[in-house]
């Protein structure tokens, strides 16, 4: 009997999240139990909050939500090697399998029976989570609980930053929310000319001015041909980060780019979308998808340039005791809060 842990349930298939008691996880031979000190609240789950029509095709119910988190190994299953109790942690929430061509190639981010926590698996909004050892991601002691909970978007942030190079070019990213926002520091950081990252939220851009050394661009107001002719971007942007998941965005940065530049795309459209081919083949653009973070590649960057100066701590608008989940949520559903992290106490 191991006794019952405080958690934010999916219980009913409907709006909504629930606090409830639940018991605390058993774990395997190559498991780890983590003992949860902060979460993050991902635009993911405010879709399971809501319960759309993906959430409701998607997540079964009751389910634990939550994959973003920090805390510290309370329990090592026999089999794990190389990881003590008390070690401080964040983790990989994609459970990959180890069958696939990708996985047994090391393209673990490509594994296609991947399986997530707090969408597939329990999740990570609780005090305790069960966690295979090998998706554990020990942190040094310089980086913040606060700072360990946010590095599963911050690795979309890099994974899609540093998917094209970026030293002395101009990059545009459209969408700046947390994770846009954090992909200009990321581009600041690594060394672009200019960053010019676009929204059409002023709570937003001036977000984006706070954390990062950017141009911000309220589309709706400003012209970008204005812009990119005021920095002297002579033909157009040399990389795009498609970060808002919006026609309109994507279009405009395909008309914004230079001859032959490079597109990576991690904003989700909502369906089906037209896109004018004909323009990305005259203009001659690489367009590259991008899912979650290379396993483990991004890890060890994003943590090895916090290490060396990379902050993104401004975008964390919200820390509240997760007895407060629902003010948290509410500021997610704001559209116009950054990061909320919940304390587990
Ligand atoms: P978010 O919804 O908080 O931010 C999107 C921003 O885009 C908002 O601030 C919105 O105002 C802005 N926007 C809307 N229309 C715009 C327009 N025409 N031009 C410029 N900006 C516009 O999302 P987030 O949490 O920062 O995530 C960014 C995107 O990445 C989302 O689409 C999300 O679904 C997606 N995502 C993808 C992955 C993946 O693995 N591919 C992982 C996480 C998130
Ligand atoms: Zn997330």
């Amino acid at each position: 009997m191991r006794g019952d842990m405080k958690a934010l349930v999916k219980r009913h298939a409907r709006e909504g999240l629930w606090a409830e008691t639940a018991p605390i996880p058993d774990i395997g031979p190559d498991d780890v139990l983590i003992r949860i000190h902060k979460t993050g609240i991902c635009g993911t789950d405010v879709h399971i909050w809501n319960w759309d029509e993906w959430a409701a095709r998607t997540v079964p119910v009751p389910m634990i939500t939550g994959h973003e988190f920090a805390g510290e190994i309370v329990e090592v299953g026999r089999n794990v090697d190389g990881l003590l109790i008390g070690q401080r942690c964040s983790g990989e929430g994609h459970l990959i399998g180890k069958q696939s061509r990708q996985s047994r190639a090391g393209r673990f981010h490509l594994d296609p029976e991947t399986r997530g926590i707090g969408v597939n698996e329990q999740g990570a909004f609780a005090e305790y989570l069960r966690l295979p050892a090998f998706n554990v991601v020990p942190l040094p002691d310089e980086i913040s609980d606060d700072i360990g909970a946010i590095l599963d978007p911050l690795g979309n942030a890099v994974h899609t930053a540093l998917s094209f190079d970026l030293i002395g070019e101009d990059v545009l990213i459209t969408g700046a929310g947390p994770i846009g926002i954090m992909a200009a520091a990321v581009a600041r950081h690594v060394g672009a000319r200019n960053v010019v990252i676009t929204d059409i939220n002023d709570a937003r851009l001036s977000l984006a001015s706070t954390v990062a050394d950017v141009v911000p661009v309220n589309v709706t107001r400003e012209d970008l041909n204005d812009v990119r002719a005021g920095l002297k971007i002579k033909q157009g942007f040399d990389v795009g980060l498609e970060m808002s998941g919006n026609q309109a965005a994507l279009d405009q940065m395909i008309e914004a780019m230079v001859m032959g530049g490079r597109i990576a795309m991690l904003g989700i459209p909502p369906g089906k979308s037209p896109v004018d081919w004909s323009r990305i083949v005259f203009k001659a653009i690489t367009i590259k998808g991008v899912y979650g973070r290379e396993i483990f590649e991004t890890w060890y960057k994003m943590i090895a340039m916090l290490q060396n100066g990379l902050d993104v701590s401004g975008v964390i608008t919200h820390r509240l005791p997760v007895d407060d989940f629902e003010a948290g949520f509410a500021a997610m559903k704001s559209g116009t809060s950054g990061k909320v992290v919940l304390d587990w106490g």
